[in-house]
């Protein structure tokens, strides 16, 4: 079968066999039977040029020899027009004919080929649409096989070659579209040759003057410029050799026109003074001879200020990476030089191509692996990293589900595209434009249509995110990986950290107006808060208030553990006026007669703030000295270790006892009618008392102060709460009158 093949391989191929002569037989069988199905499908027709139509696919698949690529490439150019211009051969019978590789490449080129700048709907279109539309398909066809890709460009620079065969308004398009797109994208994928020649015939029918004006000044001095070049490059071969360095090639470079027109209208310089004219290429076998050779050049000529770029040390993010320098010589001309290895020139001059070239007993999953790793390190030119905090597990996962999964390409407004892993959400690309959008993410338009927030992103999705302008954050939700909102690990840890930063931020300004609140109602605004954090056992204050403003610690909590403290407090200071005195003991007072006491002598009884008797409990007297007679519970320490068992009487819960724990306070409120028939209302129902009502109006600003009398201190929150809800009133807080 090869043998066969080989008697008839037309002689259009042997440049293509020549440009690439690494092929196996069987290679080139499959790419002379490729040629064949294309002449035999185009037959008569010829290009605008005249020529048959054969040649151009020819040419196109020669341009890819010349980037070294494998055959199935190689196959698939010559094919690449077959299923576009010939009606009756379809991609199924390619498939057929040469499998699903070579079958897939040409669809995908064919796809490309209906590029959505030669319809008429986006001749309508803004041309930022347009570009945008056209980057948005041609990246999808590269999340498929780069490959697609490099046929597409190929393709474009055999067309422009050819381009003053077509009509004028034509050319002035396709030179557009080839300026706007494809030199970007050449550039991009890191294929300077494929960059230059797209520039520079696209600027020709773009700028036809500006083009043949310095066409024409290179064309006049080229001999000159040449002869001059080959002076520089003899020193310069002698001074290296010098350094023992061997394999060293010296070239010039090619002159490219529309980076000396750039030059030229950047700097606002003429002609002359574009250093790039005189350009010389060093290639050297390692990379630290790159630097020797630096040196050199720098020792033999002046360099030119500010032209030293190191690309090695830093490579651009095309990876591509050189010495550049400027040296000015003695009779004052500029020289621009390029120094690199071979591996580093091969890279500047394939770019992505490289990695589809021809490589002997090479596992084809292997170099798969290394393509897709260095098409997505292209295209996420501003990927970022996981966060610094996390740790080595952290990075791990995120290594394994950003990286290696599956990826979709979405776009922005503006036509930017955005790679994520597959399974991405709305929010997920929120997040990746930056935190602050991902933080007001609220919905989520794709393709002009509102989807909801885990919706699924396709590759070539439109997304534009909907915020919210006010000062908001992400939802609880979005880390329930049940509910799928966030697929990400980079999206997942910038909600975790706003939930732990400021969530944390908002919840202790939350806490600590709960806190000052409470405080204020209770009579103890004065408290230090580091006392009140510390009865909860807190040593930060700010750890406090988090929990009260996430709910963990209530209201009523605040307010039992204080006004305990409070007590307890009292209660110490109780049991200091029970240290005996000098003073003589008041008259002692029979036991029996503790109702009479309490009813009829006039005596003035007061609860122990020690122990707060509660109605029920078991009490005894205790005789003060000018207060009368405090009651006590019967197991208050206070009685319990007290020496002065003379001072002691009993005493009993008589009618005369009616009250329950009296708590003075005060309501402050703007005075309306009723305020206080609602005031009783919410005592009522709590079942509380209510004594010593006095009120004081000022201004239309009604005071009320009273004793409300409850037989449990839970109580008061609920009901100083309960008042403050009323209509009108400002505040109600327990008064401290001591
Ligand atoms: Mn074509």
């Amino acid at each position: 079968m090869v043998a066969v093949v080989s008697e008839i391989v037309p002689s259009d191929l042997d440049p293509i066999f020549k440009s690439q002569p690494k092929l196996s037989p069987e290679e080139r069988a499959l790419v002379v039977r490729a040629y064949h199905f294309a002449a035999e499908a185009h037959g008569t027709v010829a290009r605008k040029s005249g020529e048959p139509f054969i040649t151009h696919p020819v040419a196109v698949a020669q341009i890819l020899a010349d980037l070294h690529l494998d055959a199935p490439t190689l196959a698939a150019a010559l094919l690449h027009d077959v299923a576009e211009d010939v009606k009756k051969i379809k991609i199924e019978d390619i498939e057929r004919a040469f499998g699903s590789e070579i079958a897939q490449l040409v669809d995908g080129v064919t796809k490309l080929e209906r590029l959505p700048t030669d319809t008429a709907a986006m001749k309508n279109g803004k041309a930022g649409d347009r570009e945008a539309e056209t980057l948005r398909k041609i990246f999808l066809s590269m999340n498929n096989d780069i490959r697609v890709v490099l046929i597409k460009l190929a393709d474009r620079v055999h067309n422009m070659r050819t381009l003053g065969y077509v009509d004028p308004e034509s050319q002035i398009r396709k030179a557009r579209q080839t300026m706007d797109i494809f030199a970007p994208l050449a550039n991009r994928l890191g294929i300077w040759q494929m960059k230059w020649e797209l520039e520079d015939l696209s600027f020709r029918y773009l700028n036809p003057e500006k083009y043949k004006e310095i066409a024409t000044q290179l064309a006049v001095r080229r001999v000159e410029r040449e002869k001059y070049l080959e002076a520089v490059k003899a020193r310069l071969v002698k001074e290296i050799s010098a350094l023992g360095i061997p394999n060293v090639h010296v070239s010039a470079r090619p002159k490219h026109i529309y980076s000396i027109y750039r030059k030229m209208e950047r700097k606002r310089i003429p002609f002359d003074q574009v250093y790039d004219i005189h350009a010389l290429r060093v290639v050297v076998p390692e990379k630290v001879q790159c630097y020797q050779v630096l040196g050199v050049v720098h020792s033999i000529w002046r360099p030119v200020p500010g032209e030293f770029d190191d690309y090695i040390a830093s490579p651009k993010n095309n990876f591509y990476q050189s010495l550049h320098t400027a040296i000015v010589d003695d009779q004052g001309k500029t020289v621009e030089v390029q120094i690199r290895t071979p591996e580093m020139h091969e890279h500047a001059e394939y770019g992505i191509a490289a990695h589809w070239r021809y490589k002997e007993g090479t596992a084809h999953d292997k170099q798969f692996e290394e393509r897709l790793r260095y098409l997505r390190r292209l295209i996420e030119s501003a990927a970022e990293d996981v966060s610094a905090d996390s740790d080595a597990q952290e990075f791990v996962s995120a290594m394994r589900s950003d990286v290696f999964q599956n990826r979709v390409y979405v776009f922005t407004p503006k036509g930017d595209v955005v790679d994520l892993p597959s399974g991405a959400t709305p929010i997920d690309f929120a997040y990746h434009i930056h935190t602050d959008v991902g933080h007001r993410c609220r919905g989520a338009r794709v393709n002009g249509a509102q989807v909801s927030l885990d919706y699924r992103l396709k590759s070539g999705d439109r997304v534009e995110i909907l915020t919210s302008n006010k000062r908001a954050g992400p939802s609880l939700d979005w880390l329930d990986k049940d509910l799928g909102y966030v697929q990400t690990s980079r999206a997942r840890s910038k909600v975790q950290a706003w939930f732990k930063r400021v969530d944390r931020e908002k919840n202790i300004a939350l806490g600590r107006d709960v806190v000052d609140r409470e405080l204020r109602r209770l009579g103890l605004s004065g408290k230090p808060r580091e006392e009140v954090a510390a009865l909860f056992g807190f040593a930060k204050v700010e750890d406090f208030f988090s929990l009260v403003g996430y709910g963990d610690i209530s209201a009523p909590n605040i307010a039992t553990k204080v006004l305990e403290a409070d007590r307890k407090a009292q209660r110490e200071a109780a049991a200091n006026e029970l240290v005996p005195t000098t003073e003589a003991p008041t008259r002692p007072v029979n036991a029996s007669d503790g109702i009479d006491i309490m009813g009829g002598s006039g005596m003035l009884i007061t609860l122990g703030r020690c122990c707060n008797p509660v109605r029920g409990d078991q009490i005894v007297g205790y005789i003060t000295r000018g207060k009368g007679v405090t009651v006590h519970r019967a197991d208050c320490p206070n009685v319990i270790n007290s020496p002065e068992t003379e001072r002691f009487i009993n005493v009993n819960w008589g009618s005369a006892v009616e009250k329950a724990y009296p708590v003075p306070i005060v309501i402050t409120a703007y005075d309306r009618e009723g305020l206080m028939r609602d005031v009783g209302a919410v005592t009522a129902n709590e079942n509380i008392n209510i004594a010593d009502l006095r009120v004081q109006t000022r201004n239309s600003i009604a005071t009320i102060f009273l004793t409300i009398e409850m037989e449990n201190l839970e109580q008061l929150s609920r009901v100083l709460a309960k008042i403050e809800m009323l209509p009108n009133v400002i505040e109600a807080r327990r008064r401290v009158s001591m």
